[in-house]
Formats: C-alpha cells, structure tokens, sequence
C-alpha cells in the first residue's frame, strides 16, 4: 500500500511513511542535479552558504567537513555530515579530509544523543545510486536518532506525514548539544 494512497483511518506503518520520504528525498536531489553541474549541488550551496545558523541548517562546520540538517529527515534531529568538497567516492577523500568526516561524524552521534537521548542511532552512507543515495555526486554520511518502535516521535495520519518538530526546533536542539572543543 502506498502510503499517499491510504484512506481515511487507514493504518500506515513507520515502514511506508519512511519509504515515502525516502521518495521525496530522492525526488527533491534529481531535481536539484538537473543541471548537471557543481552548482545543481544542493551539499555544494550550503557548503557556500556561510556560518552555521538555523537558515541554511548547518548545524556545525570546521575547514574540511560540516554538518546538516536533512531537510527531508527520516526522523527529527537527522543530521547529514559531508566534506565542502564535490566528490562522490571514499578514495576520492584526503587523510585530512577522511579523518576529519570520522571526527564530525562522532560529534553527531553525540549531539543527537545529548539532544535527544535516543534508544539507538543509525549512521552510514549509501554510495551510488542504486544504494540509495539521492545525492551521489556529493558523498554524505546519515546520522538518525531512532528510538524503540520509533512511534513515540512519530505520528502519523493516513496520507498524512506529521512531524512534530519543525527543522528550527532541531537546528537549535543540536547546535546547542554539538560537543565544543
Ligand atoms: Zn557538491
């Protein structure tokens, strides 16, 4: 069952809601990589965009790497850590540079356990296409708090996909739980 195709009342199991954004998230980066080049890069913008703050959604950015908010989040407070650079394979990362995703992918499992104090957390990167990746031009690493059932953070309404947080309330939640120094 497709979950926009749910009827009114119709149960709608976590599974399909995520399958659902998963879509979304997919459609909304072809769109974005249309044209083709560096500037269709969504991860490329924001790497431009300048400091961290709830408008651009960068949670935290050091000289290598930064940190931010999923726009189209699997669950509240799922960051994205990614280099500034363009590029799409693990080989194509520097020491410095894979050292440095290592270290600000650690600090966002921490902030989103400090946030939210979640029952576990899922991190990892789907590489290509066929994985899953929306974006593959532009390597990412997924960092998403989940919780037992995962339907205490949730709710869902037939068709509808509800979430109680808005992307502002988790930019200052993680901003203010990312580990300083
Ligand atoms: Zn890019």
């Amino acid at each position: 069952m497709d979950p926009d195709e749910a009827g009114p009342g119709a149960p709608v199991s976590l599974e399909q809601l995520w399958a659902g954004w998963r879509r979304a998230y997919v459609e909304a980066a072809s769109a974005a990589e249309r044209t083709g080049t560096d500037d269709g890069c969504v991860f490329c913008r924001i790497a431009a965009s300048g400091p961290p703050d709830a408008g651009n959604g960068v949670v935290w950015r050091g000289e290598l790497v930064y940190a931010v908010l999923n726009a189209y989040p699997y669950a509240n407070g799922h960051l994205l850590v990614t280099p500034e650079r363009h590029l799409g394979d693990l080989d194509e990362l520097t020491p410095a540079e894979s050292g440095a995703l290592w270290q600000a992918t650690t600090a966002a499992v921490r902030a989103i356990t400090t946030a939210y104090g979640p029952d576990g957390v899922n991190m990892g990167a789907n590489l290509g296409r066929a994985a899953g990746a929306g974006i593959p031009a532009h390597l990412h690493l997924h960092v998403v708090p989940r919780w037992s059932g995962d339907t205490n953070f949730m709710t869902s309404v037939a068709g509808v996909r509800v979430m109680p947080e808005s992307l502002t309330a988790s930019w200052e939640r993680l901003h203010a739980a990312w580990p300083r120094g």
